[in-house]
């Protein structure tokens, strides 16, 4: 835990010697060991520089899936000794990552330094209220053995959510940033008056936080936010310093920002996110793109950390459809339905302009289940989780439609009040 933390304030030069190694480990594990690297593509010696490694092919998740997800996976590793997360994300597309033992425990050593960071704020005991889409993944709380939570969804309606998290009467509260937007449009003055009285500290996860969406909440809520970026399947990427920073957790992953071609562009450029945690043994996946955009500086911050800072400018997930009560049922919700529904393999959702919502779902072929039983499943998950049952039309299909840069577009609605 001490050489974590140790690790955000090291010198440039150590950050990127200690990057190049990992790379170069991660680089020499995958072409032994991992089919999917067995290929000319990857033939390019031991990189001598970040440049070099950066001459390998990026990979999105629909590649990954095409080739199937076996051939990126170390046969050394059984099922039952990994961290399996299966992600669906915003392109509606079900991958199952697995992280080995060593990395998910540096991942976890991550995230108590990713809280540490907001100081006296944030105490192991502090009264918490976590606002979540679905019941998966591992919690932080649960990482760092938390005892005093409180989980509440976030598709419940909005009435609900607040008198829940009011009767806790938190000092930390946790959530997806496009949720606690929408949680703060809901509350009277009074009811944040009152929660103002209890809280300091705001803590966002999952998906990227816009300067705008930042200064929305910090003023809504009036105590600093602290961002975490992370994705399944690369599990703790970045996370926030005292000055509103996004600091990369440089001990850990490597990340690139590229143009449409995948070329890098020089820091202050704003391009994709490509992502290589090169702990990961299990599952190794090189130059992954994210699908977000953001801008890379490594300049000095005054918080004194020396991971270089992201900015990030577009993300993946603030979609949602809007019930005739007026509320919304964000991205998230469906998600957590593919995750927790068996014999889902991708699902897509889409509203039109007369409000009427259609779930498409392509069944697992695998898991040999009947559509009809399929399609109960998953409409009684999203009316449970909602608190409420609203229309919702279930459709088979045989995939979801991808955009040219093989993103999913996961929620689209047409229908505006
Ligand atoms: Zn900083």
């Amino acid at each position: 835990m001490r050489s974590v933390l140790r690790a955000q304030y090291l010198d440039r030069g150590t950050l990127d010697r200690l990057t190049l190694a990992g790379l170069r480990g991660a680089l020499d594990h995958a072409r032994a060991r991992v089919m999917a690297y067995d290929d000319h593509r990857y033939d390019i010696g031991v990189p001598r520089d970040l440049t070099d490694f950066a001459r390998l092919p990026m990979l999105r998740k629909a590649d990954v899936l095409a080739a199937g997800e076996d051939r990126f996976r170390d046969p050394a590793f059984a099922r039952d000794a990994v961290t399996v997360y299966t992600t669906s994300g915003t392109s509606g597309q079900v991958l199952e990552a697995w992280h080995d033992p060593a990395n998910h425990a540096h991942d976890r050593a991550s995230n108590i330094r990713r809280f540490a960071a907001a100081g006296w704020r944030y105490r192991p005991w502090s009264r918490l209220v976590h606002f979540k889409p679905h019941p998966v993944g591992v919690a932080w709380y649960q990482r760092i053995g938390v005892f005093r939570r409180s989980l509440v969804f976030s598709a419940l309606p909005v009435r609900t959510r607040v008198e829940r998290m009011l009767l806790e009467r938190p000092q930390a509260v946790i959530g997806y940033p496009v949720m606690l937007r929408d949680l703060l449009r809901g509350m009277r003055s009074d009811e944040l008056a009152a929660l103002r009285r209890t809280l300091r500290v705001v803590f966002t996860e999952s998906e990227l936080l816009t300067p705008e969406i930042r200064r929305q909440l910090t003023d809504g809520f009036g105590v600093p936010i602290f961002n975490e970026y992370s994705a399944f399947e690369l599990l703790h990427i970045a996370y926030d310093c005292p000055e509103g920073h996004l600091h990369v957790a440089e001990d850990r992953v490597h990340v690139e920002i590229v143009d449409a071609e995948g070329s890098a562009v020089p820091d202050g450029t704003e391009g994709h996110v490509v992502v290589t945690g090169w702990r990961e043994r299990a599952m190794p996946l090189l130059r992954y793109w994210l699908g977000d955009r953001a801008t890379r500086h490594t300049g000095r911050c005054a918080c004194g950390r020396t991971f270089a800072r992201l900015e990030l400018t577009k993300g993946r997930a603030d979609d949602y459809v809007l019930l005739p009560d007026g509320e919304r049922i964000y991205a998230g919700t469906f998600i957590g339905m593919a995750i927790n529904t068996a014999g889902v393999a991708e699902c897509m959702v889409r509203q039109d302009s007369a409000g009427n919502i259609t779930l498409w779902l392509v069944p697992d072929a695998r898991a040999g289940r009947d559509f009809d039983d399929l399609a109960r499943d998953a409409r009684a998950w999203l009316h449970d989780s909602a608190g409420r049952p609203f229309d919702l039309d279930v459709r088979r299909a045989e995939t979801v439609e991808l955009t040219k840069g093989g993103k999913g577009r996961f929620v689209v609605s047409e229908f505006r009040r």
